[in-house]
């Protein structure tokens, strides 16, 4: 593929009103017009580079915005306070009293719980389904369906959505394909394989520096008017808008995504193949082991690798809990949840991003109790980090005795 995301950002070229090579922040909530008739016009939609009332739009926005579109190749982006900002009003937007979601069982356990028990109030109600299987989704599909729901590496066991084929029942069945593509920027282009609606929190690594939430809808012209209609859009009427001082420093951090996202990629490969070889249970979508990875490289921009994220298994809550207590002792990270800063963070899925999920389906789904999911940093020598974590499950008898030995040997 000739597609380079990052040369998409770097062909935009805005200016600010004095000739800065950063454009101006506009620090506005209201805009005044000239004539009342070029208001009237704005409000109807119908004057094209009129600024109304921040909450429909901004400048700020609006660069922040079609940076987004370029990295992912759709046509135009709206960007919003939180993923979560972006991801309901999607859904609202989509979907009518009476319709039907089919999502993926392994979502952001904020999401699964939008659509499990904050959805249904509306008469919006949701399958869960193994995404993964391309027949089980089809049969869940009904007459009210109208959301086809995933993310393109699933939070937390990273299970990858085979986007084209989903993309293809979805016209069959003409419903919108909505893509969370939070785990995988730049990696993955879901657009490009055929999603209608593609989401971020730029939260993590999209921002990279864990100082702000922030989201984005990209997809078409025609959808993003509608999301900001002024009398219909769930953007514009739930109001969950970016501040334009926000989305000025999100656009600067944006810069240097491409660079980040290779480093992630190194670095958590190079830990998921050795904690492998150590034999801990690892779950990463560029180990041949990952049940994955086959559809992970057929979608993938190779440059990008295979991202950031990673889960091990260390056998029970309390070694989880042992080790990253004694891995932020020791500076190798932060026990927080979130992902995509330059330090690796850790944390237990099974008691924290995704408690909102029933203790049954998280055993049914593979979230065991010893899970630790990793986003791992921008570390400048990784081996040196491997060694520190691995004295760190030797010091806390984590890893198999025998393997232990053998390598001490
Ligand atoms: C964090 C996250 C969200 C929610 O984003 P916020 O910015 O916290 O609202 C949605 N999806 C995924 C995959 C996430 O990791």
């Amino acid at each position: 593929m000739s597609f380079k995301p990052a040369n998409n950002i770097q062909d935009l070229q805005y200016f600010g009103e004095f000739g800065g090579v950063n454009p101006s922040i506009s620090d506005s909530s209201t805009y005044t017009f000239l004539s009342a008739k070029t208001m009237f016009d704005t409000f109807e939609g119908n004057a094209d580079g009129c600024y109304l009332y921040s909450r429909h739009t901004t400048p700020s926005n609006l660069y922040l915005g079609q940076a987004l579109a370029a990295m992912e190749g759709t046509e135009t982006a709206n960007v919003s306070a939180s993923g979560m900002g972006a991801i309901t009003p999607v859904i609202l937007q989509l979907c009518d009293a009476g319709d039907h979601v089919v999502s993926s069982r392994t979502i952001y356990g904020g999401t699964y719980a939008f659509l499990k028990n904050f959805a249904p109030r509306l008469n919006i109600n949701t399958s869960f389904v193994n995404i993964t299987k391309l027949d089980v989704v089809e049969a869940a599909i009904t007459p009210s369906t109208k959301v086809l729901y995933c993310e393109s590496v699933s939070n937390p066991l990273l299970e990858v959505a085979d986007i084209k084929g989903l993309a293809k029942l979805a016209k069959k069945h003409n419903l919108k394909l909505v893509v969370d593509n939070t785990f995988s920027p730049l990696s993955i282009s879901p657009a490009k394989l055929g999603a209608d609606v593609v989401i971020h929190s730029l939260t993590k690594f999209i921002n990279g520096s864990s100082d702000t939430v922030g989201g984005v809808v990209c997809g078409t012209q025609e959808f993003i008017n509608e999301l900001k209609d002024v009398n219909s859009g769930a953007s514009m009427l739930l109001g969950s808008t970016m501040d334009s001082l926000r989305s000025a420093s999100v656009l600067k951090n944006l810069r240097t995504l491409h660079i980040r996202m290779e480093q992630h990629s190194f670095n958590a490969s190079y830990l998921a193949e050795k904690f492998e070889a150590d034999g801990l249970k690892t779950v990463y979508p560029g180990l041949t082991s990952h049940s994955s990875h086959k559809i992970f490289k057929s979608m993938m921009n190779e440059k990008y690798g295979f991202g950031g994220m990673l889960t091990i298994d260390v056998g029970s809550l309390e070694n989880a809990n042992a080790l990253m207590e004694m891995m932020q002792e020791r500076n190798l990270g932060y026990l927080a949840v979130s992902l995509g800063f330059y330090k690796t963070l850790f944390s237990a899925p099974g008691s924290s991003t995704s408690s909102e999920i029933p203790k049954e389906e998280q055993f049914e789904m593979g979230l065991s109790d010893g899970l630790i999911r990793f986003s791992i940093g921008l570390d400048a020598d990784i081996v040196r980090t491997y060694h520190m974590m691995r004295s760190c499950m030797e010091d806390l008898n984590i890893l198999d005795s025998k393997r232990a030995l053998q390598v001490l040997v």
